[in-house]
């Protein structure tokens, strides 16, 4: 990790606009950037939109006023989706980019822009696939390292996408920057809690929260005037607002200075819950494995559709009646119903 990566207890910072929109607005941003000690900006240039008749960026029209933002002091970002962007990009100095969520899931095209980089970037983001698929998000870490072995390329996580209208835009899924971060401990992380949140209310706690999980820092979205905005207005927060979230902010501790004997307690006592339940788990299986018996004994077939629901639903009212989190308890269900189907194939 680089040692610009946390600045004292201060996250490691990349803001900006969605979109670069005039070079009043970026020189604006960067002005509240450097007020804050700031040198990482982001700023769209080319911007991958849904529908045909929004907003796609100003294009290549806006990479003066990123070569010009250099000279200011500030680091500019931008994303690549295309090959020629990044020849563009290079030609301009520009070389901090990012890969965007549907890039990332297009492996052809991902090696593409990897090879276009020609090892001359110093930092590649890339953020998740849209969908939580981590062997895609990690090719695609390994793609722009294979071509640009001295980059710093930074896993930047921006949440998924699901059918359920849920609180949030793009669903974070944290686990899946566990996973990741298992596979490979080495890697630096970002969160995007602008393209998670899809709104501006919800910055702060996200961020925080990304933090105390132990990622390095943060990638925001913010504006001049939000209100005004060409992409992503509902997102995006205002100068003086990001000012005060730079200043709330904080990276806690991992490990107490003090000896905590009383988190260790606990922590004891969550160990020896989990062994209950294993063995609890164990002995189910045991019992599902005399019912296989039974049922091939007797010609039964396997699944009982009436007796899968209403021991899901019955297990669900007892978690509510428990006052644990119904939803929760019926995905555990679920996982350990379809074990026990597989036990019996
Ligand atoms: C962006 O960062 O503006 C963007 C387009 O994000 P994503 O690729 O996460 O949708
Ligand atoms: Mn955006």
């Amino acid at each position: 990790m680089l040692d610009w990566m946390i600045m004292e207890n201060r996250p490691y910072i990349i803001a900006g606009p969605c979109s670069a929109e005039t070079k009043e607005q970026l020189f604006k941003v960067a002005d509240c950037l450097l007020e804050l000690g700031i040198k990482n900006m982001r700023a769209g240039l080319w911007k991958p939109r849904s529908r045909p008749d929004s907003f796609e960026g100003v294009g290549s029209e806006g990479l003066p006023w990123l070569k010009e933002l250099k000279s200011k002091g500030i680091l500019p970002h931008t994303e690549v989706i295309l090959p020629e962007h990044v020849k563009l990009c290079l030609d301009s100095g520009i070389e901090h980019l990012w890969l965007g969520a549907r890039t990332t899931t297009n492996p052809f095209l991902v090696d593409q822009l990897a090879q276009n980089m020609n090892n001359q970037v110093k930092v590649v983001l890339v953020k998740n696939p849209i969908a939580p698929d981590i062997k895609l998000w990690l090719g695609a870490i390994e793609r722009v390292q294979k071509y640009n072995p001295d980059a710093l390329v930074i896993a930047l996580h921006r949440g998924f996408s699901t059918y359920s209208s849920g609180k949030f835009r793009n669903d974070p899924l944290w686990d899946m920057v566990f996973r990741l971060r298992e596979l490979r401990p080495d890697l630096t992380f970002l969160s995007d809690p602008s393209h998670i949140a899809g709104q501006a209310k919800l910055i702060s706690n996200i961020s925080q929260f990304a933090l105390d999980l132990g990622i390095n820092g943060l990638f925001l979205e913010i504006h001049p005037d939000p209100s005004k905005a060409l992409s992503d207005a509902k997102q995006q927060i205002n100068l003086e607002e990001f000012k005060s979230l730079v200043k709330q902010l904080h990276v806690k501790s991992l490990v107490s200075q003090k000896n905590l004997e009383e988190l260790e307690k606990l922590r004891t006592q969550v160990d020896e819950i989990d062994l209950k339940l294993i063995k609890s788990l164990k002995e189910r299986t045991d019992i599902i494995r005399e019912i296989s018996k039974l049922k091939k004994d007797h010609d039964l077939q396997i699944f009982s559709y009436e007796r899968y629901t209403e021991s899901l639903a019955s297990r669900v009212e007892l978690a509510k009646s428990y006052e644990l989190d119904p939803k929760v308890v019926e995905d555990i269900y679920r996982l350990i119903h379809s074990y026990s189907v597989d036990l019996q194939s």
